[in-house]
């Protein structure tokens, strides 16, 4: 199993980056949940002072969007599934100073440019057998925008979180996550500690690659 976690920090000069405020926790619970139930789990983690704690997850430590990609595609081939927890920039600067940028005018302009979206190509390549997993984090219109992303990246299921519900989402302990299907259906769960949460996502995936055997 691969598993995506943490943010991603895209370098401004040597001392700056843009990144966002995602701490790995569902990510890094994931992986050691699945680890315990006795899966061969990576975990491709971007920069996050958490660390998973099971002696089975293979960790993968990387910085950028562009490193999580190169770490994901050449992963993904060998797996049954992939669950995409992280928070990957969609933008990094277009040019990364070689030294640190000096205050000079009241404005600057940085340019920025897309990222590959990891979870779109792993969607592409993906061939029968495999499960692929996102999720979604909304501010509004949740339900619409995740079916969205799940039909666009070709999930099999996806799991969304709003910034609305109370102690779910960044930094928190616990989640409140629902699980939409291809086939539209939508579980909602309650408020649960993200190691639960885990336990919920892992028994949906569980259901899915014992409907293929
Ligand atoms: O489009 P959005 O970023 O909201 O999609 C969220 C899902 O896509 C998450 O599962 C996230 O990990 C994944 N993703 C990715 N690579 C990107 C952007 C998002 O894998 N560049």
């Amino acid at each position: 199993m691969l598993i995506t976690a943490g943010p991603t920090y895209e370098p401004v000069d040597p001392v700056r980056f843009i990144g966002n405020r995602s701490s790995g926790r569902m990510g890094i619970a994931l992986a050691d949940k699945a680890a315990g139930l006795g899966a061969e789990v990576e975990l491709i983690l971007g920069p996050s002072k958490l660390l998973p704690a099971h002696p089975n997850v293979r960790l993968v430590s990387v910085q950028t969007a562009q490193e999580m990609y190169n770490a994901a595609t050449s992963r993904f081939p060998n797996v049954d599934v992939a669950i995409l927890s992280a928070a990957v920039s969609d933008y990094r600067p277009a040019h990364a100073a070689d030294q640190k940028i000096k205050k000079k005018n009241d404005h600057l302009t940085i340019e920025l440019v897309k990222n590959p979206d990891i979870a779109a190509t792993l969607g592409q390549i993906k061939h029968p057998g495999q499960l692929l997993v996102g999720f979604a984090l909304e501010t509004n219109d949740e339900e619409w925008n995740a079916r969205e992303k799940l039909q666009k990246k070709n999930f099999d299921f996806i799991v969304l979180n709003s910034l609305k519900d109370a102690g779910a989402g960044f930094d928190f302990r616990t989640n409140k996550i629902s699980i939409i299907s291809k086939d539209n259906k939508i579980k909602k769960f309650e408020l649960k500690t993200k190691e639960d949460v885990a336990a919920d996502i892992l028994q949906e995936v569980m259901v899915l690659l014992a409907q293929q055997v």
